[in-house]
């Protein structure tokens, strides 16, 4: 693994993944919502992905109010490798 010039505050994708129904929740909070923010404002990916995920969580639960739970964190996972792996195709190979 190579992190390159990454700063020790700086989120990747990956970390949108695991808090993005945190986020969603507004559970995500100060310094780690502003760098969640911040990642999203340059990566224009977690932002579709975030959309997306909003659109299967509504679609999902029709009560916006009781979403919550594990499953619909692993099922927010399996969303993301799955619409990341149909866009990566020519681009990166992880
Ligand atoms: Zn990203």
């Amino acid at each position: 693994m190579d992190d390159g010039a990454r700063h020790h505050s700086e989120i990747v994708c990956r970390d949108v993944v695991d808090l993005a129904t945190d986020y969603l929740e507004c559970a995500v909070r100060g310094l780690l919502r502003g760098d969640f923010e911040s990642h999203l404002a340059g990566c224009e990916d977690c932002r579709a992905y975030l959309g997306q995920l909003l659109v299967v969580i509504r679609a999902a639960s029709h009560i916006p109010h009781s979403w919550p739970a594990q499953d619909d964190r692993a099922r927010s996972l399996e969303l993301f490798r799955t619409w990341r792996s149909e866009r990566a195709g020519s681009s990166e190979a992880t």
